[in-house]
């Protein structure tokens, strides 16, 4: 499976046995940016819209604008925290939030921290689900900017959902079920999109 976490949020699975990318009628599988999805921020939910125009959707929370929409509204619920953070403080300065982000992440500041927990509780429930219902999954690869801008630390938040709320019975028997199959890679997806479907037009 591989997954993007950019601008928006999308998913494909490839049967690498096939070496084929399964769709639904519409010729479509895997936009999760769109499926209804929950946020949490200091405890308490928050439905915030989605670009699609609808609210509560995991793009709302999880993409590069959901980011800066969750951001947004750290913001107005801690101002003060806010401006005492790193991540507030480089904002100020002028960094852009992606920069400002990444580099409060890595220095644990606690309030970039909270915001990075926040953004990837989504994406954990999808990816938690997805592996839940299909144990063929033996590779999760997370890209797009905002996976590969925060990286390991990104990775690492993913895993730490997984390990607090894990799977039925699989958590208990094998605690490394989420680790031995999720990465975060830079790569030229699209060059392996285009093999994938060359290969498929051959048969
Ligand atoms: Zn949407």
């Amino acid at each position: 499976m591989l997954v993007t976490i950019s601008t928006g949020i999308a998913a494909r699975t490839i049967d690498r046995s096939t070496m084929r990318i399964p769709v639904d009628a519409s010729g479509l599988q895997g936009e999760i940016g769109h499926l209804p999805a929950s946020a949490v921020l200091f405890g308490e939910p928050l439905v915030l819209n989605c670009d699609c125009g609808k609210p509560g959707h995991l793009s709302a929370y999880s993409s590069g604008p959901g980011i800066a929409q969750m951001a947004q509204s750290l913001r107005v619920k801690r101002p003060q925290d806010w401006a005492t953070s790193l991540l507030g403080l480089a904002l100020a300065e002028g960094l852009s939030l992606e920069e400002a982000f990444k580099s409060a992440v890595v220095a644990q500041d606690s309030l970039a921290t909270k915001l990075l927990d926040a953004v990837t509780a989504p994406i954990a429930d999808i990816l938690r689900t997805a592996l839940c219902l299909d144990p063929d999954l033996d590779r999760i690869v997370l890209t797009g900017g905002v996976a590969i801008a925060l990286g390991v630390q990104y990775r690492d938040a993913i895993l730490q959902h997984l390990s607090s709320h894990g799977l039925y019975l699989t958590s208990k028997y094998n605690p490394n079920w989420a680790a031995d199959r999720i990465v975060v890679y830079e790569t030229d997806c699209l060059v392996g999109a285009g093999i994938a479907a060359l290969m498929a037009r051959a048969k």
